[in-house]
């Protein structure tokens, strides 16, 4: 491992240059590749990869806004930190959720869904945008 700073013309361990980005970011990771570099689309491929043995995993819970009712947003779908698609959610709901030792409501996103291999999960999060934790469905679930 070294210092050098990885410019968008040098080719990453997975065989390709950076992708396209903001100046804020990199245009590469090394997750979940154990610390090797890999362009966007090879860390979103290796994730979807992940989903076909693994148990639990992380994403984030995505949507398009619905100008016609904001509280039923379209295309909700669980996604890689760079957006890439994992799981297609199939049915969800918002539930009141009591935050102990703080005196307020916060809401909890419950969602199912399916990912490109076939395989049933679900999971809940904090809201659009954010992370959430996926579990695998047992089969017959
Ligand atoms: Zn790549």
């Amino acid at each position: 491992m070294n210092n050098t700073a990885i410019t968008d013309a040098m080719i990453l361990d997975c065989g390709h240059t950076p992708s396209p980005h903001s100046p804020s970011v990199t245009g590469y990771g090394t997750y979940p590749l154990g610390g090797r570099t890999a362009c966007y689309a090879c860390c979103d491929a290796s994730e979807v990869a992940i989903l076909a043995t693994a148990q639990h995993h992380m994403g984030y819970l995505s949507c398009a806004e619905n100008p016609e009712n904001p509280v039923r947003p379209l295309n909700v779908r669980i996604t890689t930190w760079t957006g890439g698609p994992l799981i297609t959610v199939t049915d969800w709901h918002e539930s009141p959720h009591y935050v102990p030792g703080a005196h307020t409501r916060d809401k909890l996103i419950h969602w199912r869904g399916v990912d490109a291999h076939g395989n049933r999960w679900y999971g809940r999060g904090p809201g659009w945008g954010m992370y959430t934790r996926m579990h695998k469905s047992r089969a017959g679930k």
